[in-house]
């Protein structure tokens, strides 16, 4: 038998995700599938989303190069932290990609280029994350230059949100305040929303909506959803058990003593399949259907789980770390993370798709 950690991708999942974040936004949406479309493996994302999808976004030019090498041919794809250098622009005007533009640096390199294709540029604004994007006060004088480049053909005007996830976080209105103000009468399209933007602000609903952790299934609020259904299921099997008496340690570091007579069963999972380490005894995991816990520290191959009143449960049992019965949410949080990371960390395991 070969080692069963596994990870099962349900397509059917992301395109009905991706359909719920058009119909709540409005327009149209760019798909975001970088970092290997959040672990969910990049191509298999982009070709299920390829017959709906309006765009696809990814973070740099060769993950989209990536796409169009694996036959992604139709969509425009937006490339969200622009071009590093003029290697990229040509990339940009080779393949159809679309530049973000948030330095000056990178409006150079366009209003260097003579001949050939042209560009789409989204020039990103800085509302008040204070990450990538330029002052507000400098929205009119890099439009009209990127209007006056020859090999620019549009300039989509947009924006990136710090707190949506947010609902109560002023944060947000202060944001949309900005951008309204810095982009009052230009012409050409908006985009502001990511996922939570999608879900909690109607302020931030413009032209393009950027959905990327909920097209995965998870709310970016880190609360359960009833709509968005996990795409990834990250699957292992118990395959060893013993018991261990009260007051005895299991593990590294004995960090989890047994209060009472403990079975423990050994699962086919680790911090090195992406499984985050920090995911502490009482993290909640699926064994055989039913609701159980890590106990122990989770190790490089393996981790432990409590299988004392799961009488049913043993060696062969099904083990769900996360998907439909476990929210990635709770384990992010139990882990003292979120779930983009834990779903971009998925590694080692077997990939299934359908
Ligand atoms: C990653 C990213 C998104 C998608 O964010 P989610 O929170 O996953 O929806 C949208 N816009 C930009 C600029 C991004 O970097």
């Amino acid at each position: 038998m070969s080692r069963p950690a596994q990870a099962t991708f349900d397509l059917a999942a992301l395109r009905a995700n991706y359909a719920h974040a058009k119909a709540v936004h409005g327009g149209r949406a760019a798909a975001t599938l970088k970092a290997n479309a959040y672990g969910h493996g990049a191509v298999q994302c982009a070709r299920a989303l390829a017959g709906v999808a309006d765009a696809f976004a990814v973070a740099f030019a060769q993950e989209a190069l990536e796409l169009r090498e694996a036959g992604i041919r139709e969509q425009p794809i937006l490339v969200l932290e622009g071009a590093f250098d003029i290697g990229d622009v040509e990339l940009a005007r080779q393949h159809g990609l679309w530049l973000v533009v948030h330095q000056e640096e990178q409006l150079r390199m366009l209003e260097s280029l003579r001949g050939g294709t042209a560009v789409h540029a989204w020039l990103k604004i800085d509302t008040g994350m204070h990450r990538a994007g330029i002052a507000p006060d400098q929205t009119r004088p890099f439009w009209q230059r990127l209007a006056d480049c020859e090999q620019v053909a549009s300039t989509t005007l947009m924006t990136h949100l710090a707190s949506a996830d947010e609902p109560d976080n002023l944060a947000t209105e202060r944001q949309l305040a900005v951008f309204e103000a810095a982009t009052h009468g230009l012409p050409g399209p908006r985009s502001v929303a990511n996922s939570a933007g999608v879900l909690c602000w109607k302020g931030a609903h413009q032209d393009w909506a950027r959905p990327g952790i909920m097209l995965y299934g998870a709310d970016p609020r880190g609360t359960p959803s009833d709509v968005l259904q996990p795409v990834m299921q990250l699957t292992s099997e118990v395959f060893a058990e013993r018991w261990i008496p009260a007051g005895e340690a299991l593990g590294y570091g004995g960090s989890f003593v047994a209060d009472r007579p403990t079975r423990v069963g050994l699962v086919a999972m680790g911090y090195a399949d992406g499984y985050p380490r920090t995911a502490h005894t009482g993290t909640p995991v699926a064994v055989g259907g039913c609701a159980s816990r890590i106990i122990g520290r989770v190790a490089m191959d393996m981790l432990t789980v409590d299988l004392t009143d799961l009488p049913e449960a043993g060696p062969g049992s099904q083990v769900e770390l996360w998907g439909r019965q476990v929210s990635v949410n709770d384990v992010a949080a139990a882990a003292g993370t979120i779930a983009y990371e834990l779903l971009c960390n998925v590694k080692r395991v077997g990939r299934v798709y359908w």
